[in-house]
């Protein structure tokens, strides 16, 4: 269990609520997010795939009404390293993983506005990752906990991981308010972080468990754990790897399947072109809102 950060999360969101069933609350609403877009091998996704073949993924964002706000799992790329040009040839120069915005302006600013939420109703982040596409964002969060696991943001601060696409400049700030986890956590109500190490050393998964009064049931995210419905139909490991090998890989993606399964819940890609848009306009339709939250 994750208490002081439960605790605290709680605290400061819902300040005056007293006397609910903890066990009881889950997660009210999901809204998926597309920060942008990803052209890239698909042997990044799927390893062994024909190096000539590329993809064009989503880069997901999920938004989740927990007790007291809006709980943000992962925020895309960095847009001020992408518009400024020496940054962006250091950062984002590579011609192989090409790195697409979704409009003009601020991908997560204009995404929250499209689902009618404020940046400052964002009450904490998760990470499941520190890789440019998942933590580029974090920099708009500055005072509100930041979940990730210890090992994801040692390695992160590290110079290697540069060369691996984790950028210390998205996530180095003293501002940032770290929830670091050793292990599984219940990061809000609801909300569960899984360990899922391969992809990158401290990576994590997150299961969200919906509350009775929106019907129950509920999703494990894999995000990077598992790309590609494909990783997860077909037991592949992903491409992408960090002190890894494939066969690690695949046993967390067993994992999630088994937690999965014991739930009775999907198990969701992180990249996957067709799986994120149809999933994001299905709870769009489960979640419709009239008014208020
Ligand atoms: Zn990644």
């Amino acid at each position: 269990m994750a208490d002081p950060v439960h605790r605290t999360l709680l605290a400061s969101r819902a300040p005056n609520r007293n006397g609910f069933d903890l066990a009881r609350n889950g997660v009210r609403e999901i809204v998926l997010l597309t920060l942008g877009w990803q052209d890239l091998p698909k042997a990044v996704s799927v390893d062994g795939a024909d190096p000539a073949l590329r993809m064009r993924e989503p880069v997901p964002g999920i938004l989740l009404h927990v007790d007291g706000g809006w709980l943000l799992l992962d925020t895309g790329f960095n847009t001020g390293l992408m518009r400024d040009a020496a940054f962006r040839r250091r950062f984002y120069g590579d011609p192989i993983h090409r790195a697409i915005l979704p409009g003009p302006g601020e991908p997560l600013e204009e995404a929250l506005a499209h689902a009618g939420i404020e940046l400052s109703e964002v009450h904490a982040v998760g990470l499941s990752h520190l890789h440019l596409d998942h933590a580029g964002g974090l920099r708009h969060f500055t005072g509100v906990p930041v979940h990730c696991q210890r090992r994801e943001l040692e390695y992160g601060l590290t110079f290697e991981a540069e060369r691996h696409a984790i950028y210390r400049v998205d996530f180095d700030d003293p501002k940032h308010d770290w929830r670091l986890a050793d292990g599984q956590v219940e990061v809000a109500p609801g909300v569960t972080a899984v360990p899922t190490a391969g992809h990158t050393p401290g990576h994590q998964s997150f299961v969200v468990d919906l509350d009775d009064s929106v019907g129950g049931g509920g999703y494990v995210f894999a995000f990077d754990a598992a790309d590609l419905s494909e990783n997860i139909d077909d037991d592949i490991s992903i491409g992408g790897r960090i002190d890894s090998t494939p066969e690690e890989c695949v046993e967390q993606v067993r994992r999630l399947k088994a937690i999965a399964g014991e739930r009775s819940y999907p198990l969701i890609p992180g990249h996957d072109p067709v799986v994120w848009p149809a999933l994001t306009d299905e709870l769009a339709g489960r979640f419709a809102r009239t008014s208020g939250r």
